[in-house]
């Protein structure tokens, strides 16, 4: 498979010369010297960062604003297909941002059926997405996005280095790159933070050259086709959605449930809202993978020994800590059963002087705000004796399946084992948004709200779920009530805003088992 990120972006003559290029025309008040490593070489950091994605980078910039010398390492190792992509981390380059775009894309295609009903003529012959459109306008998105971060370190006075990390001793970092990473230099820090983040998990019994996983998916140069996504993670529900969205055949494997770690009762929703919209979900493992042809794979499942045939196999079946290779075990830095760091609240690792923040953390949740967050705390911590730090309890998530699942706190599985059965009620709501008036599809579907409280404190509120219409754009505000201690009463007593989806959260009567009925509104 050609894979338009062979070589990292950073080191590809033809990019550095489109670089020079956008940065003559839109920096040119300033010189931009993006050969930094080279002159850089044997210096001593107050702080050394190894990992440039989303917690890494936050935390060297804040720590550089407040005076420490800072250095910066980054470095990614293709994709058994040979995929890679430059500064920035998974976030940008292969997870929330082309992920998002990709969701934004399918519903536009969508947008078109309902437009047809609100009575706009619209003269089409068949809807089709354009697959290698897509991909180049995202992969834009994503170059730009790499090149602002180079130069807001350059700006921000942190040296970047393109290179793979090793922690040698406790104040020693080997950084390694060039051609089969041979030049190898050598720096030192007082203080060291980990942010490696993590990578797709692969399969131990299937050749992992005939699959994809969402490391390849943003840069894939021909269209997907009919897909097997294997996994029921939130990864392997967006992208079947999108990829259902965009035309494309999709079939859901797995094993057991969908969403694990989500509130159960919305999970099951959501899976039978997605399969009305054509993903199929089928329970079960792959036995056996080969190629069928050049371009296709054949799948056989564990039961039955039933085979199937897809243009794309792609794997999402969790995510694995870039912890190997990283010289942990020169310093004796402890990890967890799944190969996590150990650090704790102040982020600090068994090593007093080296942290660890982000997704290879064990116990936090992988998320680019929280990543975000810890770095900045961290650096306000150790630079400016501030002491603030990332409150776990009321995180908020969005999940952007077809239709968007918010979520913050507790889960109804997780509020019952943590307060009994007995002391939580769950205020629950199933509706139909107004804008699902001018659909044919959707309306047979429900969206759902669920107000999950504390009946021990005052109704307190301790975990919110809503799957329904802009999911994201509903839950932020309340994330903010839900953090400041917000009880069932100070939603009972807020005004709503009328015709909405979100308004049903502060309209909550039905409680969930007690006196639910199976009526549901219509906003408006
Ligand atoms: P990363 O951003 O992964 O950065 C770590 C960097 O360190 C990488 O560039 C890595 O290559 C580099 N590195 C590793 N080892 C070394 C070494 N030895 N030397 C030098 N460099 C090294 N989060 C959300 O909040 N919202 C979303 O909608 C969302 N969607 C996602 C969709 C997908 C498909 C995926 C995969 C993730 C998504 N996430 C989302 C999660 C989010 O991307 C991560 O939580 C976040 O990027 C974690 O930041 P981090 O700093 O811990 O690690």
């Amino acid at each position: 498979m050609i894979n338009i990120f062979q070589k990292p972006f950073a080191e590809s003559s033809a990019v550095r010369f489109g670089l020079s290029f956008i940065s003559r025309k839109y920096f040119s008040f300033k010189k931009i010297d993006l050969n930094i490593k080279s002159k850089e070489q044997n210096k001593d950091f107050d702080f050394f960062v190894i990992g440039g994605g989303s917690g890494g980078l936050a935390a060297s910039k804040e720590a550089a604003q407040l005076g420490a010398k800072v250095g910066l390492a980054d470095y990614v190792a293709p994709t058994p297909i040979g995929t890679s992509w430059g500064l920035g981390g998974t976030c940008v380059n292969v997870g929330c941002i082309p992920k998002k775009l990709m969701h934004i894309a399918a519903q536009y295609g969508e947008s078109y059926e309902q437009q047809e009903i609100a009575g706009w003529s619209v003269y089409r012959q068949s809807i089709q997405n354009n697959w290698t459109q897509l991909v180049h306008r995202i992969q834009e998105n994503v170059k730009r996005t790499n090149f602002g971060y180079r130069v807001s370190l350059r700006e921000n006075k942190v040296t970047y280095f393109n290179s793979l990390a090793t922690i040698v001793d406790q104040n020693t970092i080997k950084l390694q790159s060039g051609e089969q990473l041979k030049d190898a230099i050598y720096v030192k820090a007082k203080q060291i933070l980990i942010s490696v983040g993590g990578r797709p998990n692969y399969l131990p019994h299937i050749d992992n050259n005939l699959v994809i996983t969402s490391d390849d998916l943003f840069s894939l140069t021909k269209p997907p086709g009919k897909t097997l996504i294997v996994g029921a993670s939130y990864i392997a529900l967006e992208c079947a959605g999108f990829l259902n969205g965009l035309g494309y055949d999709v079939t859901v494997l797995y094993r057991n449930k969908i969403l694990s770690g989500f509130d159960q009762d919305v999970a099951s929703k959501l899976q039978e809202y997605m399969s009305y919209h054509g993903v199929k979900f089928v329970k079960g493992e792959i036995k056996h993978l080969q190629s069928y042809n050049e371009s296709q794979r054949e799948v056989t499942y564990n039961f039955g020994g039933q085979k199937e045939i897809f243009d794309t196999v792609m794997l999402a079946i969790g995510r694995v800590p870039n912890t190997q290779n990283l010289g942990l075990e020169n310093v004796g830095i402890k990890l967890s059963k799944s190969r996590k760091i150990l650090a704790d609240q102040k982020d600090q690792t068994s090593v007093s002087n080296i942290f660890a923040i982000g997704d290879a953390v064990e116990g936090r949740m992988e998320l680019t705000p929280v990543a975000i967050k810890q770095g900045r705390y961290l650096a306000q911590r150790l630079f400016n004796n501030q002491n603030e730090f990332v409150d776990y309890n009321t995180i908020p998530t969005t999940v952007f399946t077809p239709l968007e699942y918010s979520s913050i706190g507790l889960s109804e599985e997780q509020a019952i084992q943590k307060y009994g059965q007995e002391n939580i009620w769950c205020y629950v709501s199933k509706f139909k948004p107004l804008e699902w008036n001018f659909s044919e599809k959707d309306n047979k579907s429900r969206g759902y709200c669920k107000l999950i409280v504390n009946r021990q404190d005052n109704e307190r509120i301790i975990g919110l779920h809503y799957l329904g219409l802009n999911a994201a754009e509903v839950a932020q505000g309340y994330a903010v009530a839900i953090q400041m201690g917000a009880t069932k009463k100070d939603f009972d007593k807020t005004i709503a805003i009328h015709p909405s989806s979100s308004e049903e959260f502060v309209l909550l009567k039905q409680i969930k088992g007690v006196s639910e009925t199976d009526e549901w509104l219509c906003c408006g």
